[in-house]
């Protein structure tokens, strides 16, 4: 493993500290740890084409599973007080509750920021009357748009599901993998290669005969594909560099193959299995793995001019709290106050032309309504 993961010194690792509330008779469990992290800088764009009301060709949205305000200030303290989504000048909030459920899952929010309508807990690109409802690369491939999805999630994940799969279900695995050869995606990078050899043979030949199906990036395979699916080995965090590096690869591939432009959705999905598990450490160190990603994203808008980044989260986990930091020193500390969800807004950073119309607060579906609009689809 080479990664800066191992970089990252691990001073106190989740000193597991308990301490107890009272609230409304539910006892609250904290769990507290810290973190020591090497400072890998930041990126600032030039802000030349932000905001401005000029054409955009390309949309890469980016999520950050769980990652709410307290992800947030806990990995840009720990990493000298910036990251590259701080230094971005278009801030705003979004609203995450699902159509059922005050507090939502990343199966209802998926489908709410793939298709612009909220649902039902567990269910993808379909809404509370099981119907299907177009996702957006079905309503932006017609137009000449290419889509892609990339996660650090397994490919059923529920939120790089949601942009191709339409089950009722989120568990329903063979189910989700089995939609996508019939899906709109030119480009799909998620974990894992055991779990694709684990479907069912019918399923992964007709995965094969709509795409390239790749184990290694740099196979030659893929000049010659037109649908392209990368398989990673792993997607934990022992990785390496497979989500900066991948979302590079993801963006080459779509804009070579497209008529109008194209969509990508990059997922930094184990900000929220961290939280979860209350790991504070590995938490501030999956949210610095993301903003990498986002740095490679925002250093194509800005080359490109063309292109509009959208960063945010599908909801809050872990009742994140930073509670002491020293930038200087790269340490930050942090407290959960749960093992779940929470139903707080989660904050939105975006950048490129048209990107104060994702300022202010809005709710997660409106999300994905104002990218088709912006691209000029019909839902
Ligand atoms: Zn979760």
């Amino acid at each position: 493993m080479k990664t800066r993961n191992l970089t990252l010194v691990i001073a106190a690792l989740c000193a597991s500290l308990t301490l107890s509330a009272q609230a409304q008779n539910r006892e609250i469990v904290a769990a507290a740890g810290d973190t020591y992290v090497e400072k890998q800088g930041s990126y600032t764009p030039s802000f030349r084409v932000d905001g401005k009301n000029t054409k955009v060709r390309n949309v890469i949205l980016m999520i950050g599973d769980g990652m709410g305000v307290g992800a947030v200030n806990s990995a840009m303290y720990a990493n000298g007080g910036e990251l590259t989504m701080t230094n971005l000048q278009t801030v705003g909030f979004v609203r995450t509750q699902s159509a059922d459920n005050f507090t939502t899952d990343s199966a209802a929010s998926g489908t709410a920021y793939a298709t612009g309508q909220k649902t039902n807990n567990g269910y993808l690109g379909v809404n509370p009357a099981k119907e299907r409802i177009p996702d957006i690369p079905e309503i932006l491939a017609p137009l000449g748009y290419a889509c892609g999805v990339l996660s650090t999630d397994d490919l059923n994940g529920a939120t790089p599901a949601a942009f191709f799969a339409h089950q009722t279900s989120r568990n329903a695995k063979e189910g989700i993998w089995a939609d996508l050869p019939g899906s709109s995606l030119t480009f799909a990078s998620a974990g894992t290669q055991g779990i694709f050899e684990s479907l069912p043979v019918t399923t992964q030949d007709d995965i094969r005969r709509n795409f390239t199906v790749i184990y290694d990036p740099h196979d030659p395979a893929v000049r010659d594909s037109k649908h392209l699916l990368y398989l990673p080995e792993t997607v934990t965090l022992d990785r390496g560099p497979y989500l900066p590096q991948t979302t590079e690869m993801a963006i080459n591939y779509l804009k070579e193959r497209n008529k109008k432009g194209f969509f990508l959705m990059v997922e930094g999905a184990r900000i929220d299995k961290e939280e979860h598990s209350n790991h504070f450490p590995e938490m501030v160190c999956e949210a610095l793995d993301f903003d990498k990603a986002i740095e490679a994203a925002i250093r194509f808008a800005e080359a490109d001019g063309h292109t509009l980044v959208i960063i945010s989260a599908d909801h809050e986990t872990g009742a994140t709290i930073l509670s002491k930091a020293e930038p200087e020193n790269g340490y930050a500390q942090g407290i959960f106050a749960s093992k779940g969800h929470t139903p707080m807004m989660v904050p939105l950073f975006a950048y490129g032309p048209r990107s104060r119309e994702f300022s202010g607060i809005q709710e997660n579906s409106d999300i994905a309504n104002k990218i088709i609009a912006i691209l000029g689809g019909k839902k």
